[in-house]
């Protein structure tokens, strides 16, 4: 294969939320199914360092890479649709690249310079997506926004002079636009996109490949006015009207001759996809079963669907694997107060979360779980609501986390041994991957069908170890420890046809053609129910 990484920058325009993420990831599925080596990074221009802070309800979910880096969802969309495990230097946020060019403005490492935006800022840009590309074959750069956003213009200029460092040849200008679709006239209109074509070119970027989204499918007569608006040739215009399940869009893109547009534009014809297992995944999650379990995801944000993206499509997945049909429905955590109300439900998860809004409505739900033999899957905040209701069904009423009750009597979760009285302080969260093993004859044990794991982590309170040996006569028993047996990773309920929560985020080691053990578990439970 070729020394020179070839890049690809993928732009977008008209509006956010149009699936830029999902088009970057599919692009790079076609390359990957053809046996290129491909890396994807995200360059989100807010001025925050990570993802950490950000509210999950307007960003979405924060995901969590094995090395222990808070990024932005559209890197869980990256690993799911390439199968790959990134690394922190695939989610890049301004904050993160002007605080170090503060910190060396201090350091005074410009030796007297002015340091502007250009050439210092677009340089350390430049820099970030080199070294992130370095060993692959091809590099794909996502640039979060749209052209034109008050943050984005120096990540724009810096993909633009990325042509001039590595050569026009090896560079590849994608941009997606939205068509909206008029109800009153019945037509699609392209005015929108023409307009972010013209923002495009405005700053010295002209597209090779033009992605126009849409609810519905459009017609060669809008292809032929966005090849002559855009400056694009017409082979070189995807249409992408909404497709029913995402990890379709690959395919959509394959069909419509976009691997060998984007393979030969980089000059590595003649490489033939095979996409045999994706196609049978998407057979799979196009086929309705006849078998359909109802799950309650019990939680707070319940307004937006991608707070708990990875969850989601971990529960799809498995659902596929499992052949059954799931319906997910959420379940409001701080108007939950009555267990009758989770009767309609096979199944319920608890996932992750922070702070003690809708924390009681989260333990009833692990309770009701437990009293009735109902499977129960907790993560993470999941794990810790679940010994807390057993804990009290127990007799410990007053049991709780510290998170919740500073000063309960029975603090069955407190902060890590090794960071007492740092609550409060930032970064001392476990962050990434950490060693689990799991003890033979467990559930757990049983569908990962091995010992010794490896999961991500995030979060600040662990399991208080003063109260492990009591766990069996609450009903639970840690079934997964860290190596040193210091930390407790994976419980579970000894007499119940499925209750296990873990410690650590399964949810993102799940992959649509390779689903999580923890989360096929829970799906195979349900099927074994007495109805
Ligand atoms: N709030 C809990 C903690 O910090 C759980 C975190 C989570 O669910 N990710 O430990």
């Amino acid at each position: 294969m070729s020394k020179q990484t070839k890049f690809i920058f993928v732009t977008g325009g008209v509006l956010s939320g149009l699936g830029k993420g999902i088009t970057a990831a599919s692009i790079a599925h076609t390359l990957k199914s053809r046996g290129l080596r491909v890396n994807l990074q995200k360059c989100d221009p807010y001025l925050n360092v990570d993802a950490g802070t950000l509210n999950p309800a307007e960003h979405g979910e924060c995901f969590v890479t094995a090395d222990g880096a808070e990024t932005d969802m559209d890197l869980g969309h990256y690993e799911r649709f390439l199968d790959i495990e990134l690394t922190k230097t695939s989610s890049v946020m301004s904050g993160k690249l002007l605080k170090k060019l503060i910190e060396d403005e201090r350091d005074g490492k410009f030796l007297g310079q002015t340091v502007q935006v250009l050439p210092h800022f677009t340089n350390a840009i430049k820099d970030n997506i080199l070294k992130a590309g370095q060993g692959f074959d091809v590099h794909i750069v996502e640039i979060g926004g749209t052209v034109g956003d008050y943050e984005s213009p120096a990540f724009i200029e810096a993909i633009r002079e990325m042509s001039l460092s590595v050569g026009r040849k090896n560079c590849l200008y994608v941009h997606v636009v939205y068509l909206p679709y008029l109800g009153a006239s019945k037509e699609i209109k392209t005015k929108p996109a023409q307009n972010a074509l013209k923002d495009l070119r405005a700053v010295g970027i002209i597209p090779d490949l033009l992605v126009a989204r849409s609810e519905t499918s459009s017609s060669e007569e809008v292809r032929g006015k966005l090849s002559l608006h855009g400056g694009v040739e017409k082979d070189a215009v995807v249409l992408l009207p909404n497709a029913p399940t995402i990890y379709q869009v690959p395919i959509t893109l394959e069909e419509q001759g976009v691997g060998s547009l984007v393979t030969e534009k980089l000059g590595f014809e003649g490489l033939k996809p095979d996409m045999k297992d994706w196609e049978d995944m998407v057979a799979h999650a196009l086929t309705t079963p006849s078998k359909s379990f109802r799950i309650g995801v019990v939680a707070k944000y319940l307004d937006n669907q991608d707070t708990y993206i990875s969850v989601f499509e971990a529960l799809r997945a498995a659902a596929w694997a499992e052949g059954v049909d799931l319906d997910l429905a959420w379940v409001d955590a701080e108007k939950l107060n009555n267990a009758k109300n989770l009767d309609k439900y096979d199944g319920l998860l608890v996932p992750g979360g922070f702070g003690e809004r809708g924390i009681e409505g989260k333990i009833l739900a692990a309770r009701y779980c437990l009293d009735n033999n109902i499977p129960y899957l907790g993560l993470c905040l999941g794990l810790q609501v679940a010994v807390v209701a057993a804990a009290r069904k127990a007799g410990l009423a007053k049991a709780n986390s510290t998170e919740f009750d500073k000063k309960c009597i029975d603090p069955v979760i407190n902060t890590m041994i090794d960071q007492k009285g740092k609550e409060e302080t930032g970064g001392t969260m476990r962050l990434g991957n950490y060693p689990c093993v799991l003890q033979k004859g467990s559930k757990a044990h049983d569908f990962y069908g091995k010992a010794d794991i490896e999961e991500r982590h995030r979060h600040r309170y662990e399991c208080n170890n003063d109260y492990r040996d009591q766990y069996k006569s609450w009903g639970i028993e840690a079934v997964g420890m860290s190596p040193d047996k210091k930390l407790v990773e994976v419980i579970e309920a000894s007499d119940h046809p499925f209750f296990v929560a873990s410690q650590f985020h399964p949810e993102f080691n799940s992959r649509p053609t390779r689903p999580h053990p923890l989360f096929v578990g829970f799906v195979n439970s349900l099927k074994n129910l007495p109805r």
